[in-house]
Formats: C-alpha cells, structure tokens, sequence
C-alpha cells in the first residue's frame, strides 16, 4: 500500500535515472558558460550541440532548427507572438482551436487585444476538429495557424498536416505552428511530415527535468525573439543556457524506448484500462479510441472530480482532475466537445507513461468501485 501510482503523467513525469545522472555531472563536473572561449565552456558547448542533434535526429531537421527555452510554454509563447508580429503586415487572421493548452489561448487573447483576429475552432464530440472546418476556417489572408497534435485532456489527435495543406492550397502567408508538448517522444512524427514551420516541446513530459524546452524554427523563417540580451541561440533567446537542464532532457531522449513499439504497449494498456474501467459499471469514458493512448479522460457521474482525486490520493493513486478552472466551471476542453455538466464535474484524466502496469489500472479500478460505495453523491 506504500507503493504510489502514478498516472497523472500528462502533469508531469517521473525524471529518469539516466536525466537525474546527466543534470547531476552538469552540476559537478561540466559547468563552464557555453558561451566562454576557454576549454570549459567549450566543453559545455559540445555538451549542449549533442542534445541539440540528438533533438534533431528524432524531428529529422537540422541542429540549426531547434532552439532550447525554458519549457512548452515559452516555445508556444515565442512562436505565437513572434509569427503574429512578423506576419502582421500581411493580415490579421489567426486560426486556432477552442481545445489548445492555456499558454496558446491566452497567448491569442494577448494577440486580440492588439487588434488580431482569433479564429477558435471547436472540436468534434471525439476532441478533433474537423478538416472541413479546418478548410473553411484556413482562408488565403490567414497568416497564423496554430493546432496542438495531442491534446492534453483528452489525447485527442488533431489533423495538422491537413493545416499544411490548406495553407498551401489556398496561398495563405501563414506560418503553422504545432504545440507538440504532450506528442513529443509518444507519438513518432517528423517535422516534415507534420508540414509545421514552427514545433513546441517540453522536456519534463517525457522523463527529464522541469525548466527545458525547445522550439524547432523551420529553415528560413526568422521570428523577432521573445527575450533580447547576449545573443545565445542565434539571436532566438538570450540567456545563458541551462546546461544542466539541456543535458538533463538529452538523459531523457537517449532512454526513451522505441517509440512505434511503446505506442503499441500503451494501446493494449489503455484498452485494457477501458475494459476494466466500464466493467465496474461506474466509469464512463470520454477519451475517443483513436485518441493517444498515453491519455484517457473518464468520468464517474453522480462524484466531483476533486472528490474522487483525494479519495484515490488517500489510496496513493494520483491522478488529475483535468483542467478544472478555478471558478469551478469545469474542462473547458469537455465542454467544447459536447459533453454534459454531469460528465465534465465528474471527469478524470488518467495519464500514462512506460512504467504503468495492469496491476495498478486494477487497484485503480477497485478504488473507484469504492469511491462509490463510501462518497456521498454530488
Ligand atoms: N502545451 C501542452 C499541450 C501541455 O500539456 C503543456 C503542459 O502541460 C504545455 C503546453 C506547457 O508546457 P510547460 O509545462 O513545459 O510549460
């Protein structure tokens, strides 16, 4: 029972052995500023190319495309802002969807009120939005589209590559930006079969520590930087690099599994979870079957979702309640796909990660059964 488990992984994840060892001899032993001209910091300097290229082998992209920054929401920051500001001679039409991650909504609210206009797309009852209404929406004087791959809710997949298309299709100027923070080293893509000209990743989302993330910047385009100091990253963002973190999330890269192989693991541990969850008769699932597996929002009608996740906390299961607003109006992201009051204050998000088992979706199965049996219905 001391055991915990742990399956609020789209939060955050459990740093690995081999991040904590590289952020470790970062510290200790190559601590130099990659930025001095002397034998330390160019050995810090080699340290934090070998990352670099280790990002770019996975994205198939050169080194020279990928900027490191402090985490998935300063990437989306830097991208929004930087192509709004760019592009803003050539239109004022921003196309998005209603379901995105915090750091880009309120980053196109910021947008708005310098006189872009936000398209928000909603999403089907399955959390994707249409391509249809993405076509429709995608018009020749759009001169931003910005579309998560992987929700962070629900796991839905949104059709980027489908964003490409029309973009090109229709003639727009608009750069495409991916917020790729809950897809990166879960779901194999490559820049360029994703089409986007500008991609956000996060470094504690898959094993690595907190503070590190990166943002890829396709060949050719240039964006006005969000911090201006030094120069470090070509120009794209001053400050003098956390070696210690970029090395930290190059530990969490070198140990992540095959990821075509451990997206098959997690499909059967997700169906499985699905299985076991309906068959207790008081979960419903909210999550559609072709969502990433590495995500399943479900609810328990008839109890809050803040309930059920200090019920399960008392049982040391930690999952999360989703993104349930502080004015207590519930999931944005359920509301959007259609889902009844019921569904969305009741709703869970369990999130995996490689170390998750069957055992524990039964002792996560068991505890909801008597949550039920012990909580007063809301
Ligand atoms: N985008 C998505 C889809 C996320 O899920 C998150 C974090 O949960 C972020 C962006 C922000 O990433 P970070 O925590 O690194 O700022």
């Amino acid at each position: 029972m001391n055991e915990i488990i742990y399956l609020d992984n789209s939060a955050t994840t459990r740093p690995c052995a081999r991040s904590v060892e590289a952020v470790t001899r970062s510290l200790t032993e190559n601590w130099g500023n990659p930025s001095s001209l002397h034998r330390l910091g160019m050995e810090a300097e080699l340290d934090v190319t070998a990352v670099r290229e280790a990002i770019a082998k996975r994205l198939h992209c050169t080194p020279a495309e990928i900027y490191f920054t402090a985490c998935g929401t300063e990437s989306n920051n830097t991208a929004l802002l930087g192509a709004a500001h760019k592009n803003r001679k050539r239109g004022k039409r921003i196309v998005s969807t209603a379901v995105e991650h915090p750091s880009v909504l309120e980053t196109l609210k910021r947008l708005e009120a310098e006189g872009f206009e936000v398209v928000l797309l909603p999403p089907e009852k399955n959390g994707v939005v249409s391509v249809d209404a993405l076509n429709a929406a995608i018009t020749p004087d759009t001169i931003l589209v910005s579309m998560m791959l992987v929700n962070n809710e629900n796991g839905a997949i949104q059709p980027v590559a489908d964003a490409r298309k029309r973009i090109k299709q229709v003639g727009a100027p608009a750069l495409l930006h991916c917020d790729a923070v809950q897809a990166f080293g879960k779901l194999p893509f490559t820049a360029e079969k994703l089409g986007a000209d500008l991609i956000s990743a996060s470094g504690h989302k898959i094993h690595g520590p907190k503070g590190i993330g990166f943002l890829y910047v396709k060949k050719g385009v240039v964006l006005p930087p969000l911090l201006t100091g030094g120069g470090q990253e070509r120009n794209m963002r001053s400050g003098t690099e956390s070696t210690p973190l970029i090395m930290g999330l190059g530990g969490a890269l070198a140990d992540l599994p095959d990821l075509a192989t451990q997206l098959t693991k997690m499909t059967e541990l997700r169906d499985y979870a699905v299985r076991r969850l309906q068959g207790t008769g008081v979960v419903e699932i909210n999550s559609a079957p072709e969502s990433l597996p590495y995500i399943l929002n479900i609810s328990v009608p008839g109890y809050r979702s803040e309930t059920l996740l200090h019920f399960l906390e008392s049982r040391n299961i930690f999952v999360s309640s989703g993104s349930a607003c502080a004015k207590g109006e519930g999931s944005y992201v359920l509301k959007a796909c259609g889902f009844d009051r019921r569904r969305i204050d009741s709703a869970l998000r369990i999130s995996f990660c490689r170390d998750n088992t069957a055992e524990e979706i039964d002792r996560l199965a068991e505890a909801l059964v008597a949550a039920t049996q012990k909580l007063r219905k809301a």
